[in-house]
């Protein structure tokens, strides 16, 4: 029981609160629940859970107050449950420390994905270290000491700074990363560069790496908030 990874829910609607539940106590977590915003904060200092679910409309409290008083004084990693097209409110929620975001309604898999990517995240950054100096995904493999990129055993030329925007996706696969986070730690904080090359460049990468660029398998877009690079491949689609 001690080694279980507790998970806080915090979750307004009882049905969509006992349907996570259940899911993450067959996959083995711990689970803790909230059902407003006080009593997550309460029940946050006395159970110092390892991650918390963060749903941001809660009966009480703006659940955006709720992530940035948790922000002042746990370092536990919050995953937000927004409603679908609210790109500005998930930027706003990632500045103000959140690990990630998943979108209502969601499936079980993402969900449990989007747990397990924030958890080792947040494990790497406890250890202060990369797991591995290579990472690989479907066909996809990338050495990030000797910055040698290939797809399917054949090696693929990127430029410097394609190679920047990519190690840093990989290096947080799984997890969202803004357009400005990615901006800013390729071209340095005070870059003024606008989202337009960031995309250019993912473009030219994708062109590199997917099979068809428009249907990209490995860089996600998320549409007003930023890219996601894949940490496993979805089974092909036949169609
Ligand atoms: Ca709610």
């Amino acid at each position: 029981m001690s080694t279980k990874r507790l998970v806080m829910i915090v979750e307004d609607e009882a049905s969509i609160c006992n349907l996570i539940s259940t899911l993450l106590i067959s996959n083995d977590y711990a689970v803790v629940t909230a059902e407003n915003g006080h009593s997550a904060l309460t029940l946050i200092a006395s159970h110092n859970p390892d991650l918390i679910l963060l749903d941001l409309g809660l009966p009480d409290m703006d659940g955006m107050e709720v992530l940035k008083t948790i922000r002042t004084w746990s370092a536990a990693p919050v995953i937000v449950v927004s409603a679908r097209g609210q790109e500005a409110e998930k930027v706003e929620a990632l500045d103000a420390g959140a690990g990630d975001y998943i979108v209502k309604p969601f499936g079980t898999d993402e969900l449990m994905a989007r747990i397990r990517a924030t958890l080792r995240y947040t494990e790497r950054m406890i250890k202060g270290s990369m797991v591995s100096d290579i990472f690989e995904v479907g066909d996809l493999r990338v050495d990030f000491g000797k910055r040698v990129v290939s797809v399917a055993g054949k090696d693929t030329h990127l430029t410097q700074i394609e190679f920047k925007i990519l190690a840093l996706l990989c290096k947080d696969a799984g997890r969202v990363l803004t357009y400005e986070y990615i901006c800013r730690n390729v071209w340095g904080p005070y870059s003024s560069r606008d989202n337009q090359i960031l995309r250019v460049n993912v473009a030219n990468i994708r062109r590199k790496i997917e099979k068809n660029p428009a249907q990209p398998r490995y860089i996600l877009t998320e549409v007003g908030v930023g890219y996601r690079l894949v940490e496993e491949l979805k089974d092909e689609v036949n169609l």
